[in-house]
């Protein structure tokens, strides 16, 4: 009997926290479906989609009773951007199949409109590199191509060729039409360049793809150069019941690389609607009655990581409230895995605090593992660090799909630490919460 009912009483214990994370890591997923699905357009600037994000975090954060400094949670500010609304079709003759894009073709984010066909031309990259091209017969008319698939980057000199011929394709100093890059794999897509008002194309296109030169190029391609586009941050706090003027902060880029034309969208998952989404949860875990913090929190989900921090650097330059007033900042970007552990940027730069974090799994065994590492300039904590904020950049370790690619998608990750972070988290803060 007694056997029974302890057995039952286990039961229910685990059934209950069962279904207690069950609950949890639902908003997370479902927060992070949102976040990613098709109608927030890659949450970059075609079609507005870092503000219907931003819209969508907003209407949360006032959901959950965040205090705020501004009416509408937003930070805003602007930048220059191009993109891509409409049709985006590029062909190489007759012969080619319709290329695929982002599988074996595509276009540099800052290319300008252009409709037509136009004549190919190849030139060498090594001529380009010795200054031996003379094209003032083809100014303007035509597009040039350059086989770079051969530029083995890990040699000096194959570098800086590499390097002399990006330099003059992005900045056209050939004067052309456009650029045709054939290259082994293509090459990382940059959505920065969208911040480059251009007046040529560039396609980037696989050597695989395009075996035979083309003599012609067929282009139906709709962009549009912005200046002044207006985008924001949205930041929220809960209030510390004891220590109001003393924040952590946890920050999140809700924004990503965007859709391209009518159909491609990079729907960024992992890449970080679920930064977004984690932070969101624990706005929502510190906001309950029962949760009330000593200290102040802050969330701050940041746009224009993609861009080059601008949203973080924005923040730094024009916080809300003092710098100095911040104990510890986290930025979460890329926490759709962790079944093989976390790493902590900044862990080695800031070891007292990393260490509570290491001792806290160490004793809870939340994660697998929890790995520190320098810092480094590669997210959002970096403009809080380099102005003198004990910041730190948590990413998970495990499954998802490709990075900045349309894979990233939440069929494709495995959420596997969730509940591991969530946990090491609210135990970090009350850590602070029982002294
Ligand atoms: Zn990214």
């Amino acid at each position: 009997m007694i056997k029974n009912s302890f057995i039952f009483i286990i039961f229910g214990f685990i059934l209950t926290s069962i279904i207690a994370n069950a609950q949890d890591s639902l908003y997370f997923r479902q927060t992070i479906a949102k976040l990613s699905s098709a109608e927030f357009c890659g949450r970059g600037y075609a079609y507005k989609g870092d503000s219907i994000a931003a819209a969508f975090i907003a209407d949360e954060f006032k959901n959950l009773g965040l205090h705020k400094w501004t009416p509408d949670y937003y930070q805003s500010f602007t930048i220059n951007m191009n993109v891509f609304e409409g049709d985006a079709l590029v062909y190489f003759g007759e012969k080619y199949s319709k290329v695929q894009l982002f599988e074996n073709t595509q276009i540099m984010a800052y290319s300008c409109p252009m409709h037509g066909s136009f004549t190919v031309k190849e030139v060498k990259a090594k001529d380009i590199f010795n200054n031996k091209v003379n094209l003032s017969d083809n100014k303007n008319k035509g597009f040039i191509l350059i086989d770079i698939s051969r530029l083995n980057t890990k040699d000096s000199i194959s570098k800086q060729i590499y390097n002399k011929v990006l330099e003059t394709v992005t900045k056209n100093l050939l004067h052309a039409k456009g650029y045709i890059l054939v290259s082994e794999k293509l090459l990382g897509w940059p959505v920065a360049y969208g911040r480059i008002k251009a007046e040529h194309v560039t396609v980037n296109v696989t050597k695989e793809y395009l075996k035979k030169k083309p003599k012609q190029i067929f282009l139906n391609l709709h962009s549009r150069h912005i200046e002044n586009y207006q985008t924001q941050n949205v930041c929220g706090y809960i209030k510390g019941t004891e220590y109001p003027d003393s924040f952590f902060v946890f920050i999140a880029h809700y924004d990503h690389l965007g859709q391209f034309g009518k159909d491609y969208i990079f729907y960024g998952a992992n890449d970080n609607a679920s930064g977004t989404a984690f932070i969101m949860d624990l706005a929502r875990h510190f906001s309950k009655a029962e949760n009330q913090p000593k200290y102040s929190i802050a969330f701050l989900a940041v746009s224009c990581e993609e861009i080059g921090l601008e949203g973080s650097k924005y923040y730094v330059s024009n916080s809300l409230f003092p710098l100095s007033q911040i104990k510890t900042a986290i930025n979460f970007d890329m926490v759709g895995t962790g079944e093989n552990g976390i790493t902590v940027v900044c862990g080695q730069v800031f070891p007292d605090e990393y260490n509570k974090l290491k001792s806290l799994n160490d004793e809870h065994h939340f994660l697998k593992e929890v790995k520190d590492r320098e810092c480094s300039n590669n997210s959002d904590h970096y403009p809080f660090y380099s102005k003198g904020v004990q910041a730190f950049f948590i990413y998970g370790m495990g499954k998802s799909g490709r990075y900045h690619h349309k894979s990233d998608t939440l069929e494709n990750m495995s959420l596997g630490g969730y509940t591991g972070l969530f946990q090491l988290i609210t135990n970090y803060i009350n850590l602070y919460n029982t002294k």
